[in-house]
């Protein structure tokens, strides 16, 4: 059988291959425990830790110390936000405020949720319709009681980049933590944790071509001193903050990956940009009552969400089996509700139609693109034709209600009157 083409880069990468060659003798060779200080193995071991460690840090302006590893950035999420919490919570009567947005992952969202059943105070920031935060809400919000700020540098549906340097400086200037989760954005979007005065920083090997089940969290380690109540506790590993027998392989992989990364980013995001602005000229310009979900300035370069108006979302990817991609329903079950990022931006009605994640990465090749264009425009189409309403409203020449996109093209003006 055929494999489809891999369209769903934000859902997960390919290990590059120069990572898994980096990784391979990790397993059979190389196979210390980084705490065992008595012997050969173990200093390798050790060692390979520490280069990873300084590649993990260099990408993100940090220092080494800073840079803690962990199973991933759901892990490092949670450390960071409980961990905040657990430190600095327990002050006073009022248990304090967090701030978050509507947008996050649920990863952020479900652990400020176990925080508010604790007592915790928690301000879920609206977005407009790209998903943008509005600054001056999130300065307002910032109250005597906050502790943290939590908020994602680039989303994973919709593509939204948040102005990161801004929210740092906001931070800072009113003596409040902020935690970023940054696993869409390294290696994707120029991040510095100094220049951006990120407090804390999340982000995961799978999303950047390195191995699954590995992440890292930047904990700032000096001037002043960033502290995280422990979550997984043992014998002391990662600066008391993870127990756990270091996962070698994997941080060396992560380490790799960010190398990679760091050195083949520039021109890696201008040909990612080119080819996912390609894909959104030839679908827009094919098909008409298409929208596109998040900004077109300010948005990850591998990411186009696009929404199909007058067709049915699970039709839409029964039909377009040839290419893998994720649908606007939530992500994480099989509900076929449009999912938390969507119901965000935009009003109810517009919530049936198909929406469709196209994510693009390293391995995405111009023919896939062009082959992309034609697979979606072919299925639209098709289910078009079967699609009562859109038969009527064709024939009455009108064009879609609220779903005209500016940007999609000379034929969406098409019908007007
Ligand atoms: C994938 C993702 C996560 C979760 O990362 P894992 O390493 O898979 O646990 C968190 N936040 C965002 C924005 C993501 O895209």
């Amino acid at each position: 059988m055929k494999r489809p083409i891999y369209m769903d880069y934000q859902a997960t990468t390919p290990v590059d291959p120069r990572v898994l060659e980096g990784m391979l003798p990790y397993f059979t060779e190389s196979y210390g425990n980084a705490a065992s200080n008595s012997h050969a193995f173990g200093w390798e071991a050790a060692a390979a830790v520490k280069t990873a460690r300084e590649r993990c840090a260099r990408i993100l302006g940090a220092e080494p110390i800073d840079i803690l590893f962990t199973s991933g950035s759901t892990e490092g999420i949670n450390l960071a936000v409980k961990g905040v919490a657990g430190a600095r919570g327990a002050a006073g009567d009022r248990r304090g405020r967090i701030i978050t947005c509507v947008t996050e992952h649920p990863a952020v969202l479900d652990s400020v949720a176990y925080l508010e059943q604790d007592g915790f105070d928690v301000v879920r920031l609206p977005v407009d319709a790209d998903g943008r935060i509005d600054l001056a809400e999130l300065e307002s919000a910032i109250d005597e009681h906050t502790i943290l700020v939590s908020l994602m540098a680039a989303n994973n549906e919709i593509g939204t980049i948040h102005p990161i340097g801004e929210i740092g400086r906001i931070c800072e200037q009113r003596g409040v933590l902020f935690f970023c989760d940054a696993t869409q954005g390294v290696g994707k979007i120029p991040l510095d944790v100094r220049r951006d005065r990120i407090d804390i920083l999340s982000f995961t090997g799978h999303k950047m071509y390195g191995p699954k089940g590995v992440g890292a969290l930047y904990v700032r380690k000096a001037h002043p001193n960033v502290r995280l109540k422990c979550q997984i506790h043992g014998g002391g590993h990662e600066r008391n903050m993870r127990s756990g027998t270091l996962n070698i392989p994997g941080i060396v992989g992560l380490g790799l990956a960010c190398e990679l990364a760091r050195l083949e980013f520039e021109t890696e995001s201008a040909r990612l940009r080119r080819l996912r602005d390609r894909l959104h000229r030839g679908i827009t310009k094919g098909l008409d009552d298409v929208r596109v979900n998040g900004p077109l300035e300010d948005r990850l370069p591998g990411n186009l969400n696009l929404s199909f108006a007058y067709v049915d979302g699970e039709a839409l990817m029964m039909d377009m089996k040839d290419v893998a991609v994720s649908s606007g329903s939530a992500c994480n079950s099989t509900s076929l509700e449009a999912s938390h990022v969507l119901q965000a931006i935009r009003p109810a009605e517009e919530l049936q139609h198909a929406s469709i994640r196209f994510g693009l990465g390293r391995m995405t090749t111009e023919a896939e693109v062009e082959r992309v264009i034609e697979l979606t425009t072919q299925s639209v189409r098709r289910l078009r034709e079967m699609s009562p309403l859109y038969q009527l409203t064709k024939r009455e020449g009108r064009s879609g209600p609220e779903v005209t996109d500016t940007s999609s093209g000379p034929d969406s003006a098409a019908g007007g009157g």
